[in-house]
């Protein structure tokens, strides 16, 4: 005879579970750096999953979306699944400047601004098309070679040149932080006081207000650095 003890059976998580344990994750943090549990949003990070996975996250109230790959992100927006439903896409991936015409109008926001000429031509785009595109700067803030985004020195040159662009909106600072958590931890806290500074430069400080940081496995620690934006992908969808 077979016999099951129900405690053995493995049972993935859904995604509906997932999502409200991270929701009670980000608001026990917020709550232990005496932040509101509103300030910080959820982006959830679908690349690589499909339109259902999507659909099912949707279902469970989700409503903030992070793709990586302009194609992959226009495709699922044109889905038969998706194509009527509230989402708000966020560009989180590297963007090359062919690519810009392409998105301009058909996201929230693009997080992964890394350059002034790419600042440049998307302000033009949105120009002809009459929109304003709110947009953060991606700053390498480990140094990697291997990541994108402006090297922290070069942050506050850039940014006075990219608050004088007419059709984009600068609303603050995105990075990803290393894999070593001591690292990361002193890279979101160096994130915070560059936000501090160029809020203090910005012709509009009250809309100055985002700071992007924060995956699967470090979100805890971007929120007590003052994280106003998490990304996360794998602890909500599972391994890619
Ligand atoms: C993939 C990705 C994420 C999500 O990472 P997880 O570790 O799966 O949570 C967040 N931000 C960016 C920029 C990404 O490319």
């Amino acid at each position: 005879m077979l016999v099951m003890s129900k405690f053995c059976i493995f049972a993935p998580m859904s995604i509906k579970e997932n999502l409200q344990h991270i929701r009670q994750k980000i608001q026990q943090a917020c709550q232990a750096s005496g932040r509101a549990a509103e300030s910080v949003k959820l982006i959830a990070v679908s690349k690589t999953k499909s339109a259902e996975q999507i659909w099912k996250a949707y279902q469970a109230g989700q409503r903030l979306f992070g793709e990586n790959y302009v194609q992959e992100l226009l495709q699922k927006q044109a889905h038969p699944l998706l194509h009527h439903l509230e989402i708000e896409w966020h560009l989180i991936g590297h963007l090359q400047s062919n690519k810009a015409k392409h998105v301009v109008g058909k996201v929230a926001m693009i997080q992964t601004v890394d350059s002034v000429s790419l600042a440049q031509t998307l302000a033009n785009y949105a120009a002809k098309r009459a929109r304003c595109v709110p947009i953060l700067l991606e700053v390498n803030i480990s140094g990697e070679n291997s990541k994108h985004g402006f090297k922290p020195d070069e942050v506050e040159e850039a940014a006075k040149n990219i608050f004088q662009l007419r059709n984009l909106e600068l609303r603050g600072l995105m990075c990803i932080g290393s894999p070593q958590a001591p690292k990361a931890k002193a890279e979101f806290k160096a994130m915070k006081q560059l936000f501090e500074r160029l809020k203090c430069l910005s012709p509009q400080p009250e809309t100055f207000t985002e700071l992007s940081m924060g995956m699967s496995g470090d979100f805890e620690t971007a929120i007590a650095e003052g994280a106003t934006i998490v990304r996360i992908g794998t602890a909500i969808f599972g391994e890619r």
